[in-house]
């Protein structure tokens, strides 16, 4: 199966020219280097999953000392097809003839706001070439969001081939970290999708993960990460997120000593699967005794899958899990159960570095693995070195996968778009240690899109630059997929706050931070109210209090984005909102303790998300009560931006 897996791949590169123009340029390049007939013939000496390994790694080599040219190619490529797109004749481009200069000084830096008119005449059902000549397939719905409302991306057909052959790319690199894994063995990743809505124009919106799970190249691929899973596609592809994660839990259990790698997309999700556990572990185990699923699994898709695994009553293995499971302590859970799991394998940079020492403790020591980098933009790059330590994780853009600038983050503020535009650095031009906002041109027709993450360079693997992700421009707050901004948080206070004034009180000040000690997270909003509203005021109405101020928690979660919202309410993967409410003076003390370590009184300004440990121990100590949302916000899946 691994040796078909290599001629898929090596067919990948060479049959598919029509669709993967980018991959097969880069590929012709390097056969022709790097691809003499001797190393040909070394290659097939070696084993065949070794071989396949061994390619893609010279292939990661090749596309990484030609980063420039790589990513001329890819621009003109771009152009090329997208020549006749309204959009870059809006912008006076002839992208036909139009080289990287020409592109540089016609066409200007771009945000979602900017971008919106296009999506929304796509959305509506215009099929004229408006931002790609290819027909757009689908939109991807990102957990990012504008004005509170998920943003779409188009896609077109052949980018899937494109991150399929970028996920490719993943697994000669574990391999090479951690010898003996391409031996066999599975991996036990919860993986889900999520139920897609349709646009007025009648084109399908689904996240980037769903539509990839969805795709024949997840179904048939035979590389990457996910191949060899324990769960079963379809478990994988139930909508119900109870059922697809039962099935899930129950196959990794009947095939606990075939698992090498547990992981899911990002650490919240695994952490998520560890909780469920927790939760179901004893239906588990009747059903592992009996050898039949429970009918709380309805889905006969799924029923028959997992009959195909859960194939008769095991009893040793359910008391097995009754005991393990059972135990007060889960420390090291996993290594205990999956006995001969090497490593975790998922997402734990950005607001997901927040739940590694969740992970350290239930892995009992086990690497944690960041392998991959990317968005419904498009597929950014992989970490060469995924044994690294979690705080070391940096990721080499692939310059195959779209072309890449960066707006040095110290220039964000200054100037117009005319002037950002200007500023923007090449892939191969980036400086060490400096700090970029990410900007991508996409064969799927997005032109110098601000994609809004925000990256520090920290070396170089031969020219290819290696970034660390420091975080996404504006979020403050995020727990799972959603990201809260500044603005929104400041609209929910404002909102909610406003519940207060027939109490004679209002918010003072706040700030914020996610709680991710239990599963799910959720936010915690510190208010400190004006003292017209004294603690012998509030004491007084205890009651009345408790209620007002559960409302305020609702409140701010309804005035959240539809993101949070549907963590909500459709994955639960977020818990209820909490308000705590300190005592009168507590921010005067951290603008103190800031004062302290150095902050300019004139230009101090309370911080809308806390994160340092001293400083949430402060707000802690001061707190007078504390608050939780009392029921779930509304979130319908109606709105394709939904
Ligand atoms: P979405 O468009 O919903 O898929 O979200 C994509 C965003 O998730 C990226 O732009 C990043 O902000 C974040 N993201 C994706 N992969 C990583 C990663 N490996 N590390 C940190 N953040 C990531």
């Amino acid at each position: 199966m691994v040796f078909l897996g290599q001629v898929q791949w090596i067919l990948a590169l060479y049959l598919r020219q029509g669709s993967v123009v980018g991959w097969i340029g880069a590929a012709r390049t390097y056969r022709r280097r790097a691809m003499p007939t001797s190393i040909g013939a070394a290659l097939k000496s070696l084993p065949a999953p070794a071989a396949a390994d061994a390619e893609k790694l010279r292939f990661i080599e090749e596309l990484t000392r030609n980063v420039d040219s790589q990513q001329e190619r890819v621009l003109a490529e771009i152009l090329g097809r997208n020549a006749g797109a309204e959009y870059l004749s809006t912008c006076g481009l002839d992208a036909a003839t139009a080289d990287r200069a020409t592109f540089r000084s016609k066409v200007p830096v771009m945000s979602y706001e900017d971008l919106q008119p296009y999506i929304q005449r796509i959305a509506n059902g215009d099929r004229s070439p408006v931002l790609s000549t290819r027909p757009v397939s689908e939109f991807l719905s990102s957990s990012g969001t504008s004005a509170g409302e998920r943003k779409l991306f188009p896609n077109v057909k052949d980018e899937l081939d494109r991150r399929q052959l970028l996920n490719g790319l993943v697994m000669p690199v574990i391999n090479r970290c951690f010898p003996g894994m391409a031996k066999g063995g599975k991996g036990l990743f919860f993986l889900f999708i999520m139920s897609e809505t349709k646009t007025p124009g009648g084109l399908v919106a689904q996240p980037v993960l769903t539509s990839y799970y969805k795709s024949e190249q997840f179904k048939n691929g035979s590389d990457g990460p996910y191949y060899h899973n324990t769960s079963p596609l379809e478990a994988i592809l139930c909508e119900d997120a109870f059922q697809s994660m039962y099935a899930q839990m129950l196959c990794g259990l009947c095939q606990r000593h075939d698992v090498l790698r547990i992981g899911g997309s990002f650490a919240s999700g695994l952490l998520r699967a560890i909780s469920f556990l927790q939760l179901n572990f004893k239906q588990l185990a009747d059903d592992i005794e009996a050898g039949k699923l429970t009918s709380r699994v309805t889905d006969i898709c799924v029923r028959d899958a997992v009959a195909g695994i859960l194939r008769r009553p095991d009893p040793d293995l359910a008391q097995f899990v009754r005991t393990e499971c059972g135990k007060d302590d889960w420390a090291g859970v996993l290594t205990r159960i999956w006995p001969n799991t090497r490593y975790l394998d998922v997402i734990i940079t950005g607001a997901m570095a927040q739940y590694i020492p969740a992970l350290r403790h239930y892995g009992g020591g086990l690497p944690l693995v960041c392998t991959r980098y990317g968005s419904s933009e498009c597929f950014f790059g992989i970490n060469l070195r995924p044994a690294c330590d979690p705080s070391e994780v940096s990721y080499t853009i692939m310059p195959n996968m779209a072309y890449f600038e960066f707006l040095p983050v110290d220039d964000v503020a200054a100037g117009d778009d005319d002037a950002r535009s200007r500023r923007l650095v090449d892939l191969a031009r980036v400086e060490a240690r400096r700090e970029y906002e990410l900007v991508v041109t996409t064969y799927a027709g997005l032109n110098r899109f601000r994609v809004g993450d925000v990256l520090r360079v920290t070396g170089f693997h031969n020219a290819a630059p290696q970034f660390r992700f420091v975080r996404r421009r504006n979020v403050v707050l995020s727990v799972d997929f959603d990201k809260t901004d500044e603005a929104e948080l400041q609209r929910a206070v404002e909102v909610a706050s406003a519940l207060l004034r027939p109490h004679g009180a209002s918010v003072a000040e706040y700030t914020s931070r996610t709680c991710t000690e239990r599963v799910p997270g959720h936010y915690v909003v510190y208010w400190e109210l004006l003292p017209v509203t004294t603690t012998t005021k509030c004491a007084g109405a205890v009651e009345n209090e408790a209620t007002v101020m559960g409302r305020c928690c609702l409140e701010m979660e309804e005035a959240l984005n539809a993101m949070y919202r549907q963590s909500r309410v459709a994955f639960r993967s977020i818990g209820p909102l909490e308000i705590r409410v300190v005592q009168p003076g507590t921010f005067e003390e951290v603008m103190e303790y800031a004062v302290s370590r150095g902050a300019s009184v004139n230009q101090y300004k309370v911080p809308r998300c806390v994160t340092l440990p001293h400083v949430i121990q402060l707000l802690d100590s001061r707190v007078l009560s504390s608050h939780f949302s009392p029921s779930l916000p509304h979130w319908t899946p109606t709105k394709p931006s939904d």
